[in-house]
């Protein structure tokens, strides 16, 4: 048996996005911004999708910017909205939280470089960011505020409507990483009151390497690439007409299935963890008792390694995720869960499993299988398992 279960990390590409995008390859090839019919055509894909995209997400297509990726909508958002602010009025400040995705933390960092002066707020230890802390980081000298919807490491939600609300109080414009919540669960950035947005196609069935950023209507960003006009000049670049009008379908089938989905995943994730409790003691539910994403679960599983564990499940044909897939390869626990306060060992112990459409009970049930041998076969080789088996004993 072959099990995804790291869909955290990207989905497969839907089959009808596919055709699509195979379609719009072959036929729809001209470029957008041309003339002739041939550029009509695309356009009217592109349109076509960026309404879609805004449909999804309750918002209006002409607050929809498409990008080659989360990552590229996260620094136009953070870069071009900061630089702009503080052109016009001073403020040097970007506050946000340590965990964030390296797209957002990494881009935060670099505007340190620029003596913006920047604020990293932690998180408590269920996954959620303190928000007093938050909140007393904004001030009257803050130009941004960014939090993610949706962790993609515990998939615990952040409160960014609450978030936004304070951002705005002091004059600060919100931006948030929508990029694992897309798809998942209901997003309406109007409801979330935020002035910029970020999210990324493959998250959600649709390819690699096409992504968008939502710009309320109203609010300014200055570029960071420059070229032609394309994008309202924000994004400047030949736009990727079959990523787009693929990401806008992927939306499409996003929105039409998104409760049906909700339920059976939520349903697949919460049977999951009931057997791994039942079956294997001394784990974690990293952010369990937060409200978080229906499709993710990540477990430490205490005294072993979380990627040995992977390396098993690999080789029983199970995809997961130690840590969050841009940051495997690294040794270093993972700065989710570190700033969540859990000890270095802890956070090292422990194994991501994201869940999608395609997934069944039956795979559930192999996985569980699989994942109990697995722990069981390590920790017998675990002084520290022994140890603390023989400190129950006395
Ligand atoms: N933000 C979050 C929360 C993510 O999980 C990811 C991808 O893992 C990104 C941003 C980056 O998106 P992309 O892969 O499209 O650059």
């Amino acid at each position: 048996m072959r099990v995804y279960l790291d869909h955290n990390a990207t989905t497969p590409v839907n089959a009808d996005v596919a055709d699509l995008v195979r379609r719009c390859m072959l036929e729809v090839f001209a470029n957008p911004h041309s003339l002739h019919g041939f550029g009509v055509e695309a356009r009217r894909m592109v349109e076509e999708a960026r309404q879609r995209v805004a449909s999804l997400l309750g918002v209006d297509e002409d607050e929809i910017i498409f990008t080659g990726s989360g990552t590229e909508a996260d620094n136009l958002a953070i870069v071009g909205g900061a630089r702009l602010i503080r052109k016009k009025t001073g403020r040097n400040k970007v506050v946000t939280s340590a965990i964030e995705h390296p797209a957002v933390l990494r881009t935060v960092e670099a505007l340190k470089e620029e003596d913006f002066e920047t604020v990293f707020v932690p998180a408590k230890p269920n996954g959620v960011v303190d928000m007093d802390a938050f909140c007393e980081a904004l001030d009257d000298k803050t130009a941004l505020a960014s939090l993610m919807l949706a962790n993609n490491e515990t998939g615990v939600l952040q409160p960014v409507r609450e978030a936004a609300k304070r951002a705005h109080k002091v004059g600060a414009l919100m931006h948030s990483d929508v990029v694992q919540a897309v798809g998942k669960i209901e997003v309406n950035l109007r409801d979330l009151d935020v002035d910029l947005a970020a999210l990324s196609g493959h998250k959600f069935y649709a390819p690699k390497g096409v992504g968008a950023l939502f710009i309320r209507r109203g609010v300014r960003i200055e570029p960071i690439i420059f070229g032609g006009g394309h994008e309202r000049g924000l994004r400047p670049a030949t736009l990727n007409v079959p990523g787009i009008a693929g990401m806008g379908l992927a939306a499409k089938i996003a929105k039409d299935n998104l409760k049906e989905n909700v339920s059976k995943i939520s349903e697949m994730r919460d049977r999951f963890e009931q057997l791994v409790q039942e079956r294997i003691p001394e784990i974690a539910i990293n952010g369990g008792n937060a409200p978080r994403l229906p499709n993710t679960s990540n477990i430490s599983f205490r005294f072993i390694e979380g990627e040995a564990v992977l390396f098993d499940l690999d080789r029983a044909g199970i995809a997961v995720s130690s840590g969050s897939a841009c940051s495997s390869g690294k040794a270093e626990p993972s700065h989710v869960l570190t700033a969540m306060g859990l000890e270095a060992g802890l956070a090292r112990a422990s194994i991501r499993f994201s869940f999608g459409a395609a997934n069944s009970p039956e795979q559930v049930e192999y996985v569980v299988e699989k994942l109990v041998e697995s722990v069981e076969r390590l920790r017998k080789m675990s002084p520290l398992w022994e140890d603390a088996k023989g400190r129950q004993k006395q």
